[in-house]
């Protein structure tokens, strides 16, 4: 799947709520690096698919403070934690394409 079809599908996704519009916030007082939710290399690699592209091969397990677990490729969780950035930005994602390609 291409780049712009996978920021076209967690756009639609974060749109529905099915993926989180924010990265989640830090919590821990005195380690300001340390998010609540945490990245680690998951055991389950090719296994699992990605939650913003549904290949299979997601290396990245997110853990939410909920306790939800998302798993995303490392491009698509990247793609992702820009879209957060962009959102919490106010930029209409019609107008700020994240690779950076001039607009119109
Ligand atoms: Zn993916």
């Amino acid at each position: 799947m291409d780049r712009d079809s996978v920021i076209e599908r967690i756009r639609q996704r974060m749109a529905a709520g099915a993926l989180p519009r924010v990265i989640p916030p830090l919590t821990a007082p005195g380690k300001p690096t340390s998010p609540t939710g945490h990245i680690k290399f998951d055991t389950s690699i090719g296994i699992v698919t990605c939650a913003a592209c549904d290949t299979h091969g997601a290396q990245v397990a997110y853990r939410f403070p909920d306790g939800r677990i998302l798993r995303f490729h490392g491009r698509c969780h990247r793609i992702w934690e820009d879209e957060c950035r962009r959102l919490s930005l106010g930029i209409p994602a019609s107008t700020a394409p994240v690779d950076g390609r001039p607009v119109d």
